[in-house]
Order: C-alpha cells, then structure tokens, then sequence
C-alpha cells in the first residue's frame, strides 16, 4: 500500500490516477486546503492534517503502508515570502509529522516532492543535482530544509528517501479530466491559457530585460503526467537501494515569449500580452540537467514537448474553465421548516426527555439542530431529528445533563449542514486548529476558526469530507437547522475537547 499524501493536489492526483491504472493500492491523504476532491475518483482518501501525527499513524498503520509519497505542501513563492513563518510551518512541520508517524510506523521508503527552487540563483545551466543550494525564497528554503532533514533521517533512523526536483510542472492529464486548479493561479500556462479563454484581458510579462536571448524568463516545463511517471520508478528504484536527489526536467528551456507563442498556436487566439517588471526572486533561467534521472531511474518523458503539454493543459482549460468547483452540481436551498415541523420536533424532544425522566429547562431556547450526535451547549437544546434517530436521543440526554457544550463533533465523512429555520451560526475547525474550506452554495469558502459561518434559513453548506475535523454551534448565535447526515457510523464522534475534563459526568455516560 502507497500512502500519497497531498494526493488530492495538482500532481498529487495525477500521481494517484497512474496508481490507479496501474492497479497498485494506494490510498491519498489530504486535508483539501488546496486540493479538489473531484481530482480522486476510484481513490480512497483520508481526509487529514500533516499535523496530526496520530492520525497519520493510524493511517499507516491500519493500512500497512510500505512507501510514501509526500506531496503534500504550500508551493506559492509570493505567499512564502509575505507569511514565511506559515510555510515554514506547514512544509517543515508537516513533515517532520509526518516523518515520526513513519518512524512509530516503521515505514521506511519516501519519496519526497521538492523543488527546482532549492537551487536559488544557479551559477550554472542546465543545473547539476550537486549545485550549491541558495533558495532565493522562503518556500525554497522549506524544501531545502525538509531535503536537509530527510538526509539526516535517512543516517539516523534508516529512512530511504529519493528526493524529486520539479521544474516547472505544466499539462494537464492527456485524457483532459485533471489538470492544473490554483486559486489564485499564478502559474504561467494557466494564465496565458485563461487569456485565451477570455478570463484575462491580457498576460503580463513579468521583465524583458533578462540576461537571456529575447530577454524573458527561460523556464524548463514539464508535464505533469511525467513527473508521476518518475514518482513511480522512483517508488521502484527505492527497493533497490537507490536514494538521493534527482531532477525532473527535459533539460530544454522556453522561455516566458516562447510559452506564450506556443499558446497562440495551439489555441488560436492571439493572446494579448504587456511588458511588466520582473517578479521578485525570479531567476533568468533554470534548467535541468536531467541526466541523473534517466540513468538512474530509467526515467523518459514522453509528454513534456512544449506544443504537446500546452495542448493538453488546453483541453482541460476548455473543459474545466473554472477548475473543479463548476463541476460541482449546485445545490438549490432546501425549504425553510415550517413552523408546524418546528413544533412537532420540540414535542418529540419533550417526549424523549420524559421518557429518560428528565425535565426540560423551564424556557429551553431551542436549537434545532443535528449534528448527527446532539451537540449541546448552555441552555440550549441540540436536537436531533429525534423521532427517526432514536440512539440519538441517549446523547442528547447526556448533553443535557452538561448544560454545556464540551462536545467537539469529529468527522471524516461528508455531511451538509441546512439551516432550515432562523439563523444557524456554526464555528469549526481544521484538525491542528486551522481553517477550513466548506461549500457553500457550490462555491468554496475558507472559513477561520474563531469566525462563526452564519447561514440563513435555506442555506446549505456541505463540509468538505474530513476537512473540518470538528465543529459546535456557535453560543450566541446558533438558533436552528439540520444536519443532513451521510455518515452511518456515529462512533466516529469523540470527545476531546480540554474543557472535558470539568464534566466528568458526561464523558463517561457518552464512553
Ligand atoms: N510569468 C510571467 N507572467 C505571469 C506568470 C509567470 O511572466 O503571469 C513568468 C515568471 O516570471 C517566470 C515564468 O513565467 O519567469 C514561469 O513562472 P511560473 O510561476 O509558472 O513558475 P516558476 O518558474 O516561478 O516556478
């Protein structure tokens, strides 16, 4: 079993579909801050933080994982270098997580994404495995410094690592169902090809008066099909002892013109572009020497010719011209409760806490809504809809007794949230504390944790599955609706919130 982490991402998913077809089981491990779950069908996906050490561990072990592959990372360059200490933490920290789950696992084999960007500016090209390493941006240097660490766990701990230099990973799948989906895109194809979709009125030239021979960047591309060719022979190669680093490029350069041109071709459309200034960090030129690669892993890319990787990328653009998200079915409101459905569930709640020989609070402010397992908070009445999920009112009851919310609501499952009456506010959490991204009406929000959502009546919001690791209504605010619940197996749900331990009671009637 191949565990691939970041599996729902841009290579990621290309990587898990060539699992797939080559009948080797795998599983992805994604917590869909970036990636798209529409990119994994046939895959099995745990949907998880780097960060959760434990879970990772569970992953590995239950599914006995022989290898990993670890793509799972922040990869914008701008990003890093406004919030340096965020990359750090989820490129370095992440993995150094996922490392000890490997280690308590005795999981040996990984093969690790990094990047042409460990290079910095090369004083040499095409650029050698061994050339001095001088990231010019934060995200580089995460990778250099998870490269950095992998080594080191390779000497310590007998980790085998073959670590992989992307160039400029382009293309989209041959068969135009997966392809390239950032938001925001600050990828050269996507952008020009946007352009020529219409989404942009013209591509920006990010400096012409580079060292090179028409002055714009000289980038090496490659397509993205290949790349998760070589994460297979390098999966391959590791069983044979091989370790080390290797780049992924064609040794070619095109430069930001050539791209561009090449587009205009392929697409036909004439592509508006203006002269800007340069990007910081930029390099005039990285290419790879890709000698190392097909020695030593066999390695042969088959689709990296520029018209052929453009053409592919054009496929999917056309197809998917607003990514994943559109392929979303939207989901219309459902009706708002009437007034009678409201009553009627308060009688059925009332009934159920007469017949465990409680008594209600003498004005319950009700709040209707389904967790899946009563969520409960002070005053409050978390109802489930109690008169089809009769197991539920137990948990209720226990709820009740706290007249507090100590619950967190675990999921790793899909469920939608409606708020079928009044105001329903809602906070969550991604597992490590982060935001998470939900649905909302088709389109995907981020939403932070001390930031309650808030949905008005009819609206729906579907959790994205495993995204949000927990959620509780929101105190002040929360007021009704329903969960509409796929997941069938309620103990699933844990109690691990800190303020538990003030309400013993309730932790052992809900164990
Ligand atoms: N680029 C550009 N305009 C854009 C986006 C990118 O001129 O709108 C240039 C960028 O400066 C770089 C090259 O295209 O020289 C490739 O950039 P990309 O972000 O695709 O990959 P990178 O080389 O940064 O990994």
């Amino acid at each position: 079993m191949i565990l691939v982490t970041g599996g729902a991402g841009y290579i990621g998913s290309h990587m898990c579909r060539l699992l797939r077809e080559r009948g080797l089981p795998h599983i992805a491990y994604d917590n869909l801050s970036k990636g798209h779950v529409e990119s994994l069908p046939g895959t099995p996906l745990v949907c998880g933080d780097l960060h959760d050490t434990d879970l990772l561990t569970d992953v590995l072990l239950a599914h006995q994982v022989r290898a990993v592959v670890h793509f799972a990372a922040s990869i914008e360059v701008g990003e890093s270098v406004a919030d340096p200490l965020a990359y750090a933490q989820n490129n370095i920290g992440g993995t150094i997580s996922l490392l000890q789950a490997m280690r308590r696992a005795e999981v040996r084999d990984l093969v690790f994404s990094s990047t042409a960007a460990v290079y910095g500016n090369p004083d040499t090209t095409p650029i050698p495995e061994d050339h001095p390493k001088r990231p010019s941006s934060p995200y580089g240097f995460t990778k250099h410094a998870v490269e950095t660490l992998i080594e080191s766990s390779e000497a310590a701990y007998g980790l085998r690592a073959i670590r992989l230099r992307y160039f400029n990973a382009s293309g989209a799948s041959p068969e135009g169902d997966l392809g390239e989906a950032h938001n925001p895109e600050t990828h050269l194809i996507p952008i020009v090809l946007q352009a020529a979709l219409g989404q942009r009125e013209s591509v920006a030239i990010f400096g012409s008066d580079y060292p090179t021979p028409d002055g714009t960047c000289v980038r090496d591309y490659v397509h993205v099909a290949d790349l998760a060719e070589a994460h297979l022979l390098a999966l391959d190669a590791l069983t044979r002892g091989v370790t080390g680093a290797f780049n992924l490029g064609t040794g070619t350069g095109y430069s930001v013109r050539e791209v561009i041109e090449t587009c205009r071709q392929v697409t036909g459309h004439p592509i508006p572009c203006r002269e800007a200034a340069r990007r910081p960090g930029d390099p005039a030129t990285l290419v790879a020497s890709d000698t190392r690669a097909r020695e030593i892993l066999g390695w042969i890319p088959t689709r990296s010719d520029l018209e052929q990787l453009v053409a592919d990328a054009w496929r999917w653009h056309q197809a998917h011209p607003m990514g994943y998200v559109a392929q979303e079915p939207v989901e219309a409101p459902g009706p708002a409760m009437r007034r009678s459905e409201i009553n009627a569930l308060k009688r059925s709640a009332a009934a159920c806490f007469e017949a465990h020989g409680w008594t209600l609070p003498p004005d319950p402010k009700w709040d209707v809504t389904d967790f899946g397992l009563g969520d409960w908070r002070r005053e409050g009445l978390v109802l489930v809809n109690l008169a089809e999920e009769p197991e539920y009112c137990e948990k209720l009851m226990y709820a009740q007794r706290g007249m507090v919310t100590p619950a967190h609501h675990h999921r790793r499952k899909k469920e939608d949230i409606v708020c079928r009456w009044g105001r329903l506010a809602i906070r969550c959490h991604a597992a490590g504390g982060g935001a998470v991204a939900l649905r909302r009406n088709g389109s995907q929000t981020v939403v932070e944790p001390d930031q309650p959502f808030v949905l008005e009546a009819g609206e729906r919001v579907t959790l994205v599955p495993g995204v949000v690791h927990a959620f509780w209504p929101e105190s002040d605010e929360c007021i009704i609706g329903e969960v509409s619940t796929q997941n069938d197996d309620v103990n699933d749900n844990v109690f691990e919130d800190p303020r538990i331990g003030r309400f013993p009671g309730i932790l052992e009637d809900v164990v």
